[in-house]
């Protein structure tokens, strides 16, 4: 048994954290949470939360729910784990992939890949478009483009077609052949800019260019993400994704949706490709899919993906897969996930209580220090700026991040700062009510950190 002084101090002692430089772990000891219920989370000094971020974009259904906690304790109490390797499977990865087809119908989807989490999705996504192309009879088909501000996970892959360098410097080199474009963002683009609908036609029209210039075939696929999550929140004009489907459609290079926090509701629309109208080839899902009760990634395949595996008498093994592919108590978690995702219309609702949080949240920019609020549906984004003429960026380490971060906690809420953008990802459960709690928690720390 460990007392909270040997955790507290145990913890930047011997854990590194993601994303953070671990001197800054020492310097500014990690919130340790214990419990959580709902939309809240509890920390090890008893402390109640409102958890605006769920977690990381991935506790859609809340914490806490019974049905996803029952679910995963009948299944351990059948069976914790058996490998889906070559010709042995389990019955929660079997009804999940039903579901899944199910749900994903209108997209044409018809198989899936099952993986531990969302970089694993990507890593997948990417690999499968390679072979598909082998198998088609086009091996010199391998390189990506990708968007500028993408994020698309951690891994070799993943990394090579982030869209900051941020995330990859430290790792490089990386993947040859992957190629970035510009992204639909109104407020910062090369450009300059404004009008969110020629801002997609010129991205497009770049887009058109570097595929002339590298010759389509050599190019793969496209791998996007319907609203930029991790980038800022960028939400494209509404022309952008049928005019990307079109683009890639003449020149037959895939659509990879990257729906790892759009997936299952977060924009108002089951997957964020259906938002736009727009059926992709491929899809890589995380988060969402079982709202982080145990890891779980899925990479879903469309009819003519698929079909270059059918090709009689061409030999066409997957030599892809995780030890965890189709965990079965990550798919129970999720097949109950679901459930409560479909019972409770939970994208309907994101639709309808993301509009209120979008139009609630636009009271920020009143403040000096805002140069910009938007999202869709339940993700949002305040970008930071030193003032709101110039649009320089205000990064960490800045005080005012420090003072809005702290304060904010210091009322009751958890709220996430990346780069200089404040991000809102709440659970999908999220009320009006919350919303209303949220808004008058970032006045406070707004008003705050704008005195500082
Ligand atoms: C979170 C995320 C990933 C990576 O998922 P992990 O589960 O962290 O590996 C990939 N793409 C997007 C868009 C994400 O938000």
């Amino acid at each position: 048994m460990q007392d909270t002084i040997d955790i507290r101090s145990a913890n930047a002692q011997h854990m590194y954290h993601p994303m953070i430089d671990p001197k800054v772990v020492q310097a500014y000891p990690p919130l340790i949470i214990e419990r959580a219920d709902g939309v809240y989370v509890q920390d090890i000094d008893g402390n109640t939360y409102l958890d605006t971020v769920a977690s990381l974009w991935n506790v859609n259904v809340g914490h806490n729910r019974r049905e996803v906690i029952e679910a995963i304790k009948a299944q351990l109490d059948k069976l914790a784990y058996y490998s889906t390797f070559q010709n042995t499977s389990n019955p929660p990865a079997i009804e999940l992939s039903a579901r899944l087809m199910r749900l994903f119908a209108p997209e044409n989807m018809r198989k899936v890949f099952f993986s531990s989490g969302g970089s694993d999705a990507v890593e997948t996504a990417l690999k499968l478009s390679r072979q598909y192309w082998k198998l088609n009879g086009q091996p010199e088909r391998t390189q990506f483009i990708s968007l500028r501000w993408g994020y698309h996970g951690v891994h070799f892959g993943g990394a090579s077609i982030n869209g900051n360098p941020m995330f990859r410097q430290a790792y490089e080199p990386l993947l040859p052949g992957c190629h970035l474009v510009e992204s639909p963002y109104t407020y910062r683009n090369p450009w300059n800019e404004s009008d969110p609908a020629r801002l997609a036609q010129l991205c497009l029209e770049q887009l058109a260019q570097l595929i002339e210039q590298v010759g389509a075939g050599q190019i793969a696929a496209l791998v996007a993400e319907p609203v930029q999550g991790a980038g800022g929140v960028i939400v494209p004009h509404e022309s952008y994704w049928p005019g990307l489907r079109a683009l890639l459609d003449q020149h037959g290079i895939l659509l990879i949706s990257d729906e790892i926090v759009t997936g299952f509701g977060r924009i108002g629309a089951m997957c964020g490709a259906r938002a736009w109208g727009v059926a992709p080839d491929i899809m890589a899902m995380a988060k969402g899919i079982n709202s982080g009760y145990v890891p779980l990634g899925a990479t879903l395949v469309n009819e003519r993906v698929a079909s270059a595996w059918d090709q009689p008498n061409v030999p066409a093994a997957m030599m892809h897969g995780y030890t965890y592919s189709g965990h079965a108590l990550a798919c129970a978690a999720a097949n109950a996930n679901l459930d409560i995702v479909e019972a409770e219309n939970l994208p309907a609702r994101a639709a309808e209580v993301g509009a209120y949080l979008q139009q609630a949240l636009q009271s920020l920019n009143a403040y000096a220090h805002v140069g910009e609020v938007r999202g869709m549906g339940m993700m949002a984004a305040v970008e930071l700026v030193k003032d709101k003429a110039s649009r320089e960026m205000l990064l960490p380490p800045s005080p005012y991040i420090q003072t809005l971060v702290g304060a904010a906690r210091s009322e009751g809420a958890i709220i996430r700062v990346q780069g200089n953008r404040l991000i809102l990802s709440p659970p999908l459960v999220f009320t009006t009510a919350h919303v209303d709690e949220t808004l008058r928690i970032l006045h406070k720390a707004f008003e705050r950190a704008e005195n500082t």
